[in-house]
């Protein structure tokens, strides 16, 4: 293997050894701290945000210029944080053939550690701003990390986040929402009282008819819902239920409304109470993009053939950048297994996803 990629094995395989859990934020201080001592002599604008149990998440930006300009012509993005593991020896990296195996391996401490070197390589000797985004809290939703930036005012005309795509573009997400339904009613006894007292009853038609309009996932794109939990305070088998909640999973296309969605739910039974939790949003970006047909390009140079578009069930930090930026997409290498015990990167596509990112780069002056 030539140097370069000799280069971001190692920094991988540096990267995987810190266990960075979004939990252990000492790790993930120890993940940023190795990226920055690979990449001396950038700028550096160091960000922090208290996230909801008042811990303080940090993240960094990098770029090739003396100030933060208003909006970056690239911003390259990694999350370095990881799935907890139970087996620590996740955490020891592991080479056989052509695959990195270790917790993180293809999501997505390789693909960070190319983006860092690719970076370090590349970008100080371009016109084009370009700008490399580092975080440790995509696994727990990307609040105090992309979204953090956004809201600071981090922008791009296109964002290429290195989450897995099998050299794919990830140009669109499904959106997340958590609905909790409530119901109260006057309750009775199960001798006497029937089905308008139950509260119980209330929720769990409304979870049935709510799964029946969008079935869960099949592998076609198209909204989802799943019932995840229904609970009530009775304990007792000749009580009818006076109170019940239940709690649906959505995850919906961007083709589709999130606000229409709700009025769909809420219409099966106006007696039902519905409260939104902080969900994500859904993300379409046009491939037709001139930055995304640049990336399309150096891909097909690179593998051979047209790349293709994947369309992704999971929500990423995409989401966020999208809001403020032009064009944002998911592009990973190939690997296989992630949040599992056989997670690996394959090191064939690594290589190959440098060599992309670099032509990109390289393309943008
Ligand atoms: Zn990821």
């Amino acid at each position: 293997m030539p140097d370069r990629s000799s280069e971001i094995l190692n920094l991988a395989q540096e990267l995987i050894e810190v266990p960075s859990t979004s939990d252990n934020l000492q790790a993930c201080q120890m993940v940023l701290e190795i990226a920055k001592n690979a990449l001396t002599g950038t700028n550096i604008e160091e960000f922090s945000s208290i996230n909801s149990n008042g811990q303080s998440v940090p993240s960094l930006l990098f770029y090739n210029t003396d100030e933060r300009p208003d909006r970056f012509k690239l911003l390259l993005n990694a999350h370095l944080d990881v799935v907890a593991a139970d087996d620590s020896k996740l955490f020891i990296p592991m080479v056989r053939g052509d695959k990195l195996y270790g917790r993180g391996a293809q999501d997505m401490k390789a693909a960070a550690a190319a983006l860092i070197c690719v970076f370090n390589d590349v970008a100080h000797g371009l016109d084009s701003t370009i700008g490399l985004s580092l975080t440790v809290d995509e696994e727990v939703g990307g609040y105090n990390g992309a979204l953090h930036q956004v809201e600071n005012g981090v922008k791009a005309e296109v964002v290429i986040a290195g989450e897995p795509t099998d050299l794919e573009i990830g140009n669109q997400h499904k959106g997340l929402i958590g609905i909790t339904l409530s119901a109260k009613t006057a309750g009775g006894h199960t001798a006497y009282d029937g089905d308008s007292s139950n509260a119980l009853l209330q929720i769990i038609n409304v979870q049935l008819q709510a799964a029946r309009k969008y079935p869960g996932p099949d592998g076609t794109w198209r909204t989802s819902c799943t019932p995840t939990i229904t609970q009530t305070s009775n304990r007792a088998n000749n009580v009818v239920p006076s109170d019940a909640t239940g709690r649906l999973s959505i995850r919906y296309i961007p083709q589709d409304n999130a606000d229409e969605i709700i009025d769909n739910i809420s219409s099966i039974d106006p007696r039902i109470a519905i409260s939104r939790s902080r969900g994500s949003p859904s993300h379409y970006t046009n491939p037709g993009h001139p930055g995304i047909q640049k990336l399309a390009e150096s891909i097909q140079l690179v593998t051979g053939s047209p790349s293709g578009l994947r369309a992704l069930p999971h929500s990423s930090d995409v989401v966020h950048w999208a809001i403020k930026s032009d064009a944002a997409v998911d592009f990973g290498p190939e690997g296989a297994g992630m949040h599992t015990t056989k997670e690996y990167v394959s090191l064939n596509s690594l290589e190959k996803y440098s060599t992309i990112i670099r032509n990109y780069l390289l393309s943008l002056s």
